[in-house]
């Protein structure tokens, strides 16, 4: 494979502050070269996540150097090999996780580098993958479907995968009820991999289109998130509250409503990410009640793995889950309409052809 070297990459040169605009510009930089144990990758396709939004907007820190590339939704084709490395070769078709794990630590050889030691997020800490090239930790890389488009591909790197570990956290099986808050493509996701659990499934969201979407997707009841008494109103529709919810949106209200929403003995599964503290019912109904509240972050390479094994044989669908498919030039507008939910988009992908 022929490689330039030079490449286009979507770079964060200034975030947006009270005084001045962000600045991000697709900027020609060089080709990384793989260190020993990574691989050179073709990038082909690349999701644009609310974190992205967030780090541009200010709301996340950036990574200590700038201009910084953003970007952790990637999937493409290995176009290099750097020393040490024998498992994989050129052409390979690969997604890989979007944190950089030690691969060395206690959590990292226990199965949960989403918890490693050393834990830091593409696009967000360092360099990140919205760029025709990227290097990759050969460890960590995943195979893709033989046929599976690069846009779905990469999509599951966060916004099936995430969700895919919340669910896994959370414990969801056959015919227990599920509350899901916030239906953006992260809850989305939650909506279907919980109906393919065999849950029965309740969508809460502040948009009529999101709640109108969620049905479509196969959610049995929806819940306007705009409305008061949202839990109680959950409560009656699950008959005495649901097994399981899960919390997509990091406000302090909608954390206390998955946990108010539960049954005695449910587990709330707190995904979304805010600053503030968590409050909620008082300790004694807490305790009287068994209430679960956990958190989960991210996701794990053998949740990556899982999940292609389900589109492979056919049991997960994720035609649907792509809105629009974009080129790096488009992405600052991307951005724009990402915050302002234009086009209502469940996932914006960047394509590199
Ligand atoms: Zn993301
Ligand atoms: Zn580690």
């Amino acid at each position: 494979m022929h490689l330039p070297d030079t490449m286009r990459a979507a770079r964060l040169h200034r975030p947006r502050s009270a005084d001045h605009p962000e600045d991000v510009r697709i900027d020609e930089v060089p080709v990384p070269t793989p260190a020993y144990g990574e691989v050179l990758v073709r990038v082909r396709a690349c999701g644009i996540c609310a974190s992205d939004l967030h780090v541009v907007a200010g709301v996340t820190p950036h990574g200590p150097d700038l201009p910084q590339t953003l970007g952790h939704e990637p999937a493409g084709e290995i176009a290099a090999l750097g020393d040490g490395v024998t498992d994989w070769q050129v052409g390979d078709r690969v997604a890989w996780v979007m944190s950089r794990p030690c691969g060395t630590c206690e959590y990292c050889r226990a199965g949960r580098e989403n918890l490693c030691v050393i834990m830091a997020v593409a696009g967000v800490d360092y360099d990140g993958v919205q760029a025709e090239y990227a290097v990759a930790d050969a460890r960590f890389l995943v195979p893709l479907p033989g046929d599976m488009p690069f846009d779905r591909a990469a999509i599951v790197t966060d916004a099936v995968a995430t969700p895919y570990h919340a669910l896994k956290r959370g414990g969801v099986g056959q015919d227990m009820t599920v509350a899901v808050f916030g239906l953006g493509g992260l809850g989305m996701h939650a909506v279907l991999l919980a109906k393919l659990a065999g849950a029965s499934v309740v969508g809460v969201d502040v948009e009529a289109v999101n709640l109108q979407r969620a049905l479509d997707w196969g959610a049995d009841e929806v819940v306007d998130g705009s409305e008061p008494g949202v839990a109680r109103r959950i409560r009656e529709l699950s008959e005495g509250g649901v097994d399981r919810s899960f919390e997509f949106v990091g406000l302090q209200s909608t954390v206390d409503q998955a946990v108010k929403a539960l049954r005695p003995g449910g587990r709330a599964t707190i995904v979304g990410l805010g600053p503030h503290a968590i409050q909620t019912v008082p300790i004694a109904l807490f305790v009287s009640q068994e209430t679960e509240l956990i958190g989960s972050f991210g996701y794990t390479q053998q949740d990556l793995g899982e999940l292609y094994d389900l589109v492979e044989s056919g049991r997960l669908d994720l035609t649907r889950s792509v809105t629009d498919r974009l080129s790096i030039d488009e992405f600052p507008d991307a951005l724009r309409r990402l915050e302002t939910r234009e086009g209502n988009p469940i996932r914006m992908v960047v394509t590199y052809d």
